[in-house]
């Protein structure tokens, strides 16, 4: 019997997840591989969120508090919001979904950059709508492109600030310009899934947009720095009206009993927090030396991760790099994308692309 299925979801792609540890070993019988290619915290897990895992492991019976009260309370406190101002998800990735579903009909546009979180193009080809898809310029958001782009069938923007794959940030005043020429109707959506990896002063307070009542939604998720990516949750910064509406397409247990209590102290565990952006920050400045002196020019980057430019097919120098056991991500035509690993996987990283350059 011949499927029926809409053209919009036959044209799209499986997502292709950085390639697990275990399936390298398995294919190549490499041992010790080491995967640098998901923007996964090396030092592991929050502790402090670990430790409260086997407490909640003896009601998994249960279902989840579908209100996720406490966990919302303390992202509200944490924020100086209101608790009916967030909203969590299976991952930030889900709130995407929930976003565009809730708020975007079949033929409605969403404008969001080429080169950035491929989530976004894929959630609305498959709501229907239409992605509408503005170069980056200077490998950052060209804003004022972005926002000449809207037209009365906007009614979502994309964000993505660090932006995913290129670590690139777009600045306070970039965006200040940007949300004066968007309309009100438009919701503007900041994807910060690195914000705790941001050094950069002149990174801007989109929470202060929310605070002021606009459209605008701050995603954030304790997948990256607080290293809770296998367990799913991420959460949404808006405004009341905003969660209103997200909360009546959200299904009601999407946040698990063990991923709430585990952000739960995984937020209050601020030393975690401190020594991976630590640790980010100096390896990141170490692994750029390195790549330069071999030539490379890696874009600036506010995340945990470069993006370079191998000058040859990337997807060679992926697979080179796979026989060597070092996972990263092959994001186009000569573009690497590399997680900033452990120090001694860095080294290992460096090493491996060193010998597979030098080969030709
Ligand atoms: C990793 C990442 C996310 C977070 O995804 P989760 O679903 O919360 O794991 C969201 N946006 C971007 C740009 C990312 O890189």
């Amino acid at each position: 019997m011949p499927l029926k299925v809409h053209p919009d979801i036959a044209s799209l792609v499986p997502y292709l997840p950085g390639k697990p540890i275990e399936e390298l070993e398995r294919e190549l019988g490499i041992p010790r591989a080491i995967k640098l290619a998901s923007n996964e915290n090396p030092l592991g897990p929050s502790p402090k969120a670990l430790a409260v895992l086997t407490e909640v492991a003896g009601t998994l019976n249960r279902y989840p508090d579908g209100g996720a009260h406490r966990l919302r309370r303390a992202l509200a406190d944490h924020y100086k919001v209101t608790p009916d101002q967030v909203i969590l998800g299976n991952g930030s990735d889900e709130i995407i979904g929930l976003l565009v579903r809730t708020f975007l009909s079949p033929g409605d546009e969403a404008v969001m950059a080429d080169q950035t979180f491929v989530i976004y193009k894929m959630e609305v080809t498959a709501a229907h709508g239409v992605p509408v898809i503005v170069p980056l310029k200077a490998g950052r958001h060209d804003l004022p492109a972005m926002a000449k782009a809207v037209t009365p069938r906007t009614r979502l923007l994309f964000v993505c600030n660090p932006n995913n794959p290129t670590g690139t940030m777009v600045a306070a005043e970039d965006v200040a310009a940007l949300m004066a020429q968007v309309p009100d109707e438009v919701i503007v959506v900041f994807d910060e899934a690195y914000y705790e990896y941001v050094v950069s002063r002149d990174f801007p307070d989109s929470l202060g947009y929310v605070t002021q009542n606009r459209n605008v939604i701050v995603l954030r998720t304790f997948s990256k720095v607080y290293g809770l990516a296998g367990l799913r949750i991420g959460y949404g910064l808006t405004t009341p009206e905003i969660t209103g509406y997200l909360n009546r397409v959200r299904p009601p247990f999407n946040a698990n009993s063990l991923a709430q209590r585990a952000a739960l102290a995984a937020l209050g565990d601020e030393e975690h927090v401190a020594r991976s952006r630590a640790m980010n920050q100096a390896e990141m400045a170490r692994v750029r030396t390195e790549l330069v002196s071999l030539g490379l020019q890696p874009l600036p980057s506010e995340a945990n991760f470069l993006y370079f430019d191998v000058g040859r097919s990337g997807r060679e120098v992926f697979e080179a790099l796979l026989r060597e056991g070092v996972i990263v991500r092959h994001i186009e035509g000569r573009m690497l994308r590399v997680t900033i690993g452990l120090p001694e996987e860095n080294t290992r990283f460096l090493q491996a692309l060193k010998a597979v350059l030098q080969r030709g």
